[in-house]
């Protein structure tokens, strides 16, 4: 057998007056409509209970776009019991025929549903319109194409035999359910939570954000127009306590595959240890929860390409992705410099609904978050440890609006340089050149995150001792860029400590938890 070529999804930039930008702002109006009626999806059958939720976009709160249907425990059954039922025709599948529904849901994603998935994405969760195509259109399609291709590598991975007999390994998947808990901020981690155990022979229970209904259920209609069969990824709407308490007290739980925060992760895995005599197996636990990510210059750090990776890293969705720089350690001797590119940079973003491509800045995702992220402004605002340098102004009136806001710390442990915020503000703390060494190690010990890190510095041995001595704080590390952006294949996503298990999102690392191999030797 032989692949087609697997490469990146080549991302469209939606300039001004460019096709893709029309073809989008068709979609948007059509899907700007109002109306929805999302129901949950189990056993590739549309479940409606009645009991509905609004859906509304962030960014503008007072327009109801539709409903989902809500679940119960009783769903949560019934989506188990469905996975159980299709697992043993879809684990017999041939593999090929598996590796042809995620290629193709790949072709559709980049080919017919490109606007579809871009669209819902900026108005369901608030992305302007490049980063919805960098995550929802080329990182989903990038997810499931690698994935295949990982699939294709691990599968030719087999023993050597002795004369006279014929060992090899079968890549079994696991035997049970596996659970996909997905976060709103990504699409295609949506997507790849359930999709990569299903390509390798499991069936999924999916529970996605509420906050990210629309999109999950695009995802659940374009894997079946590929022709996913009914029953390998149930969709289900319902509370995590109700999911769980159903979930993690059945026999047939194979693993967890979850993107969230640490305490959500830290809880499921508790109460999993807690239950682990009822399971058929030890359940597989993968999960990429917090971070407190970091930008650490040196005083021969360019100051242009620290600001922006400040300005870029930072506010880029708002500050919602796990990888988002919100913490910077930076050189008295160069901020100035740093400061004035930054409040230039800033000066040039524009904020509001991702509808209108002129903004860069859009609403954070709720109402919840939207009032955790202004208490902490107004918090550092209050503080004499704290100073609100850039931005700080918030108005939910029409969306949850936060202004990219840059606070200067006092003291290196200021609550903002610790605590995983999720939102746009950024903490810098500076440092004297010859503090370089203390100041590492407070870096080091400020956090127990370790998902991303950036340094800055032009000096050669710096870089070095830099990268040696940062080596356990970012399982995604960056050297003279920021810290964001991570592309599959290209640079593998995942950290260690508090950040979570460190899987390494669409690598071959990541399948391996999927199966539960088998090596068989037979004698002639
Ligand atoms: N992979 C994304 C990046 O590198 C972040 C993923 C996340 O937020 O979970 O920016």
């Amino acid at each position: 057998y032989k692949l087609p070529e697997i490469k990146n999804e080549p991302v469209k930039s939606y300039a001004p007056g460019s096709p893709e930008r029309e073809a989008l702002k068709q979609k948007l109006s059509e899907l700007n409509r109002g109306g929805l009626e999302i129901p949950m999806i189990i056993d590739g059958k549309e479940i409606r209970t009645g009991n509905l939720s609004d859906i509304r976009p962030p960014h503008d709160h007072q327009r109801l776009l539709g409903h989902y249907h809500q679940g119960d425990k009783t769903h949560v059954q019934m989506a188990i019991e469905a996975a159980l039922k299709a697992k043993p025709a879809w684990e017999a599948m041939h593999w090929e025929s598996r590796a042809a529904i995620f290629l193709k849901a790949a072709e559709l994603i980049a080919g017919p549903y490109r606007y579809d998935f871009n669209a819902v994405t900026m108005i369901g969760q608030s992305k302007n319109a490049f980063q919805s195509e960098i995550d929802a259109v080329c990182e989903l399609v990038d997810f499931y194409r690698f994935n295949v291709r990982n699939m294709y590598e691990l599968y030719g991975m087999q023993p050597n035999s002795a004369p006279g007999t014929w060992n090899r390994t079968v890549w079994r998947p696991l035997e049970g359910f596996v659970f996909a808990l997905t976060p709103f901020n990504f699409t295609s981690i949506a997507g790849n939570l359930g999709g990569a155990p299903a390509l390798m022979g499991n069936t999924v229970v999916w529970k996605p954000s509420k906050t990210a209904v629309y999109s999950a259920h695009l995802i659940m209609q374009v894997l079946k127009e590929a022709g996913l069969p009914d029953g390998v990824i149930n969709l289900v709407y319902t509370g995590g306590k109700e999911a769980a308490d159903v979930i993690f007290n059945h026999r047939e739980f194979a693993g967890l595959h979850f993107t969230g925060s640490t305490a959500v992760f830290n809880g499921m895995w508790k109460t999993i240890a807690g239950n682990m005599e009822k399971y058929r197996s030890y359940p597989r636990i993968v999960g990429e929860t917090g971070g407190k990510d970091y930008v650490f210059a040196d005083a021969t750090a360019n100051p242009k390409e620290v600001a922006t990776a400040l300005t870029r890293g930072a506010f880029e969705y708002q500050g919602q992705k796990c990888s988002a720089a919100s913490r910077a350690y930076i050189p008295t001797t160069i901020w100035e410099e740093v400061r004035s590119y930054m409040e230039a940079d800033l000066q040039s973003i524009k904020m509001g609904v991702p509808e209108d491509f002129t903004n860069f800045i859009n609403a954070v995702i709720d109402e919840e978050s939207f009032d955790k992220l202004a208490g902490k402004i107004a918090e550092a605002q209050q503080s004499p440890d704290a100073e609100v340098i850039m931005g700080g102004k918030c108005d939910k009136s029409k969306g949850y609006f936060i202004e990219p806001t840059v606070i200067l710390a006092k003291k290196p442990d200021y609550v903002t340089m610790r605590e995983e915020l999720f939102g746009p503000i950024l903490t810098v703390y500076l440092y004297e050149p010859e503090k370089l060494d203390e100041t590492l190690d407070i870096l080091d010990t400020t956090t127990d995150y370790a998902l991303t890190g950036a340094i800055f510095s032009s000096n050669r041995s710096n870089i070095e001792k830099l990268t040696t001595r940062l080596t356990h704080t970012a399982g995604n590390f960056y050297i003279n860029d920021k810290p964001t952006g991570a592309v599959v294949d290209q640079q593998p996503f995942g950290g260690g400590r508090a950040s979570g298990t460190n899987d390494k999102a669409g690598s071959l690392f990541n399948l391996l938890r999927w199966v539960s191999p088998q090596t068989i030797k037979e004698t002639f």
